[in-house]
């Protein structure tokens, strides 16, 4: 079962979601593996202790121009939908920014003259914590696409972990490309929300969005005891499950301050966990 946990904004919990909810199932005896999809950024690890078992460099393949064989018929310029070859005069400029490496142009070049060739793109670091694996995906600086390296954490876990494993993935926040690829493999989505007109706004977006793409999901009240009522309205009138509040305690935020596991010997936020994980149970009874 692939469940992500995501947020229509940062900082709304997601990460102290995600590292308690992982750390709290693998305790109850379930073998779980936590992936840090937010690759512009992963901080999943601050909160986890561990040994790195392996590092593996990630690359993409982007389009390279041999301008000898080219015969200048611009037909790449033509075939690219994402406008990453433009033919300027006597020269073809690619821009691996813009590849979506589909190998089209490459594909299609009657001269042979765009072999593809690989870029690094990012690193994923794979961990052995306390009680569950871990894995982390980081973008190198520079590079804009973060969707490639997504689709590949996921396959790596895909393939190395079997269907018992619960398979949990802190998901990149918003509703852009990253999220969307994300949701798309997903068997549930947790999103993770706070009881204040900013979360509200944001959470209408993400439900958007995940009705868009089709999968279930549910919401989870972070810093439950905030803000207003509207979160709780809004869920009513849209029958969307609220699976679990996450009180707003001061205890809570401080143990995340010191990078610990803010559930541990905190009562309320572990019935807040057992919800979710309730539900969990539920859904593989169900799948
Ligand atoms: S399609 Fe091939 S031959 Fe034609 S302009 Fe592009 S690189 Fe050159
Ligand atoms: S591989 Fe696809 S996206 Fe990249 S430049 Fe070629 S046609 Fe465009």
């Amino acid at each position: 079962m692939n469940i992500a946990i995501a947020s229509g904004k940062g900082g709304t919990g997601k990460t102290t979601l995600s590292t308690n909810l992982a750390h709290y199932l693998a305790g109850t005896g379930r073998q779980v593996v936590l992936t840090d999809l937010d690759v512009e950024e992963p901080n999943s690890k601050l909160f986890l202790t561990g040994e790195v078992v392996e590092t593996r460099r990630e690359v993409r393949m982007v389009p390279t121009w041999n301008k000898e064989a080219c015969q200048l018929c611009g037909a790449c310029q033509t075939t690219c939908n994402f406008h990453a070859i433009v033919k300027i005069g006597t020269e073809i400029m690619i821009f691996p920014e813009m590849c979506h490496g589909c190998y089209a142009c490459s594909e299609l070049c009657r001269a042979h003259a765009l072999p593809m060739e690989a870029v690094e793109i990012g690193t994923m670091t794979v961990m052995k914590t306390e009680n569950f694996d871990f894995i982390e995906s980081r973008l190198d600086i520079g590079q804009e696409q973060a969707v490639p390296l997504i689709s590949k954490s996921i396959a790596l876990v895909d393939s190395r972990y079997d269907t018992e494993v619960i398979r949990l993935f802190d998901s990149p926040p918003g509703t852009a490309c990253p999220v969307i690829e994300v949701s798309k493999q997903m068997d549930f989505i947790i999103l993770v929300t706070e009881p204040t007109p900013f979360g509200l706004h944001d959470l209408k977006l993400a439900v958007e969005t995940m009705r868009h793409v089709g999968t279930p999901f549910a919401v989870v009240i972070n810093r439950d005891g905030i803000g207003n009522a509207d979160v709780e309205d809004y869920c009513r009138e849209e029958h969307i499950d609220i699976l679990a509040r996450i009180p707003n305690d001061r205890k809570i935020a401080e143990v995340y301050s010191s990078g610990g596991l803010a559930y541990i010997g905190h009562e309320r936020m572990t019935q807040a966990l057992e919800l979710v994980s309730e539900h969990i149970r539920g859904l593989e009874v169900r799948a």
